[in-house]
């Protein structure tokens, strides 16, 4: 792994294991979001089970900071400002993906991910809020708003609207029920790595 992977993944490592991400829990219906589950995945990291890496440009979409491989198991983060915060949304990805969450939609994967983050993001900077015209910020912070003390269930009713802010932007052009209850694609994560470094070729 190259210097620059090296120093990605202690950062990653560093972040699972932290305070604020041992804070976040709540439920997604039968998802289960917690930084338990999140240790779990910077265990499966330093097993060498997930790679990580710093992105390409051409790797990722210019609008993401970062990405999570179900097929290959890798995270891949954009060096910048958002690079914490994008560790904690990719690695819900790859938490779902551990946990072989088959029953899990996609655009649940992907609620589960905004809503850890802002979570997080709230942990870091209690003055965060989101940025005005962001639709899926703005419906994840609206969720987060709503936490009381209690663990929160949400039901689908409640992240429903999120789900949708997220199709709007990630899918404006498919169909919506092509979309709308598509798996998320979590397969599992080998106990053994079968393939060779990631990251920048
Ligand atoms: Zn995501």
């Amino acid at each position: 792994m190259s210097e620059p992977n090296n120093w990605l993944k202690a950062r990653i490592l560093a972040i699972l294991r932290g305070p604020h991400v041992a804070r976040i829990e709540f439920w997604l219906e039968g998802l289960h979001i917690s930084g338990a589950g999140l240790r779990q995945v910077a265990a499966a990291i330093e097993q060498g089970r997930i790679g990580v890496a710093f992105t390409c440009p051409q790797q990722i979409r210019a609008e993401d900071a970062g990405a999570y491989d179900r097929r290959t198991d890798d995270l891949l983060i954009r060096d910048g400002p958002e690079m914490d915060y994008s560790i904690v949304h990719e690695s819900v990805h790859a938490m779902v993906d551990l946990q072989s969450a088959k029953n899990t939609l996609e655009l649940s994967d992907e609620a589960a991910a905004y809503i850890a983050e802002v979570v997080y993001r709230r942990y870091r900077d209690p003055q965060w809020r989101a940025p005005g015209g962001d639709d899926i910020f703005l419906a994840a912070a609206a969720i987060v708003n709503g936490f009381g003390r209690s663990v929160p269930r949400l039901t689908w009713s409640e992240y429903a609207p999120l789900r949708e802010a997220i199709r709007r932007v990630y899918y404006p052009r498919t169909p919506r029920d092509q979309v709308w209850l598509r798996p998320s694609g979590a397969d599992g994560v080998p106990a053994r790595r079968l393939h060779g470094p990631i990251g920048c070729r």
